[in-house]
């Protein structure tokens, strides 16, 4: 996707510091955080939102979680956190790419 955001970060022509990174994802903190800890994880394939998971993603969706419990350990919020992903612009979506929020370190609160 020539002009996808997440995309060119991805490639690396959007240079961004980058927490984790393999085949299938990257994870990088958000330009804009909402909590003390805000990252996103970002599948390396394109995806609009949610609305466009198939169960051919279900190893990639699989992985992000399993990558979301690690880096959660590793930076110490494994006790709580949320993670969030908007789909569709009712939703608050900005950035046309499937990504997931990892938010911790205050307290979140419960949805109404
Ligand atoms: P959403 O609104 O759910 O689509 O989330 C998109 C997120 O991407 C927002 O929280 C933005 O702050 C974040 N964002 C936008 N541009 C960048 C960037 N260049 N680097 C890191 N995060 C970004
Ligand atoms: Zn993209």
């Amino acid at each position: 996707m020539n002009d996808c955001l997440f995309c060119k970060i991805i490639d690396g022509s959007i240079p961004t510091k980058k927490l984790y990174e393999d085949d299938i994802c990257v994870a990088f903190n958000d330009s804009n955080p909402q909590a003390p800890t805000h990252f996103l994880v970002v599948p390396k394939k394109h995806l609009a939102s949610a609305v466009e998971i198939t169960d051919d993603d279900a190893t990639m969706v699989g992985h992000i979680f399993a990558v979301i419990s690690l880096l959660t350990q590793i930076f110490g919020i494994s006790d709580g956190y949320r993670v969030v992903t908007n789909c569709g612009a009712k939703a608050g979506q900005s950035v046309q790419h499937l990504h997931f929020h990892v938010l911790a370190g205050k307290e979140l609160g419960s949805f109404n």
